[in-house]
């Protein structure tokens, strides 16, 4: 399909168009879907729901509250991640669409309880095409709000009936990308001595610090919370670096777990991982870093791909069920590095292709969820 801007984006990539934006020419590249908006002055709500593509059923993605600098870069990231969550769902082989929530945070937030509230009205009145859940900037309690006024919501604390906080399932699936990519990559099968560095230690680095020091991994950390990090130090022995050196530390495994578009022009030249594979949503700044990647022979782990523990378990309670589907992300990441080994394109681009291929294929051909 044609963009309408001179940079080429997808799921893998943070879209940055060199023009200027135009909301519809956006929608249309990322083959949008619809948007919804939501101001509520009591609470100060200013929200914005994704819907990206309900194909394969509803659309589900969490809810991020964080400052943005302009209302245009909380509607873009809201569709960006929508449709990050689409191929997510559909690689994950998960019977839900993508979509997303983008709650501009205020400079505070007075009463979290009227806030959350005010946005599961705002969900509610969607009608069930969306269902939220817990994402940056949001807990288990405020999901707990928004399920006063809304039954769409997921990720509710567990003496509600909720399958509570998925970061600790994110970190299983990314445990098991990493020892994926090292089988690759390494040709071993365990993670003995093996250095990893993690940049963030919150809710999924912290977990993913645990798994991979409990498998004997050497570590190294960064954050720019010093009392998040310190934890993983003392309770992980792992090394603590600064948040800047974590781009030129020598290591055989990079995992970003903190923010987006780490992968980009100015970090390519400094890393000296042989592996990329973090929970981060959107990891390259753009397409085109995937590529660089595989130019440099840096085995990247595609972000949706590796990171989708923590969306199957907020969707599947069975606990066979959701084992089996969390465990399917070491050979569906094993299949896109030989695919992309074989056909010498980068692992994000093969991962695009596959989930396009879901959630794109022929009108009337049945897709199969169930794998
Ligand atoms: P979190 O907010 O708990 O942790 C992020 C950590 O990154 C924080 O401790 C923060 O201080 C740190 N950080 C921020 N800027 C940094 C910098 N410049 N250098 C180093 N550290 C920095 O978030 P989380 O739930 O652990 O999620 C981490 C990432 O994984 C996010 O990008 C999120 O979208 C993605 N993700 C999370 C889940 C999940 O289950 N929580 C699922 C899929 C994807």
């Amino acid at each position: 399909m044609a963009t309408p801007h001179a940079l080429q984006t997808s799921p893998s990539g943070h879209p940055i168009p060199e023009d200027k934006f135009d909301l519809f020419q956006y929608a249309e590249m990322l083959r949008f879907g619809d948007l919804h908006f939501h101001l509520d002055p009591a609470t100060q709500l200013q929200a914005v729901v994704a819907i990206h593509n309900t194909r394969l059923g509803p659309a589900f993605g969490g809810c991020r509250c964080v400052p943005y600098a302009s209302t245009q870069d909380a509607i873009q990231d809201a569709m960006r991640l929508a449709q990050g969550m689409s191929y997510k769902n559909a690689m994950a082989r998960l019977p839900y669409g993508g979509g997303k929530a983008v709650l501009i945070q205020p400079p505070a937030i007075k009463d979290r309880e009227p806030y959350f509230e005010a946005f599961g009205q705002f969900v509610e009145n969607l009608g069930g095409r969306y269902i939220t859940a817990v994402d940056s900037g949001t807990s288990v309690a405020d999901m707990d709000y928004a399920a006063r006024r809304t039954l769409h919501v997921l990720c509710t604390s567990r003496h509600r009936g909720g399958s509570g906080d998925p970061s600790p399932y994110t970190a299983l699936g990314v445990r098991l990308g990493i020892q994926a990519a090292v089988a690759y990559k390494f040709k071993r099968s365990d993670l003995e001595g093996l250095h990893v560095t993690i940049q963030g230690a919150g809710h999924v680095g912290y977990h993913l610090a645990k798994e991979l020091h409990a498998r004997g991994a050497r570590l190294s950390i960064c954050d720019i919370n010093e009392k998040a990090v310190q934890r993983c130090g003392d309770e992980f022995n792992a090394q603590v670096v600064p948040p800047e050196a974590v781009y030129d530390l020598p290591c055989q495994v990079f995992a970003p777990c903190a923010l987006g578009g780490v992968i980009n022009d100015h970090t390519l030249p400094r890393l000296q991982a042989s592996i990329i594979a973090g929970a981060a949503n959107n990891q390259l700044l753009e397409s085109r870093h995937g590529k660089i990647l595989q130019e440099q022979g840096i085995l990247y782990a595609p972000d949706y791909v590796i990171n989708a523990g923590g969306a199957i378990r907020a969707v599947i309670e069975e606990e066979t069920e959701l084992k089996a589907k969390i465990e399917n992300i070491y050979p569906t990441l094993m299949e896109i590095f030989q695919r992309a080994g074989n056909s010498h394109q980068a692992t994000s681009e093969i991962a695009d292709h596959m989930a396009e291929e879901i959630l794109y294929g022929p009108p009337g051909e049945p897709t199969i969820l169930t794998k």
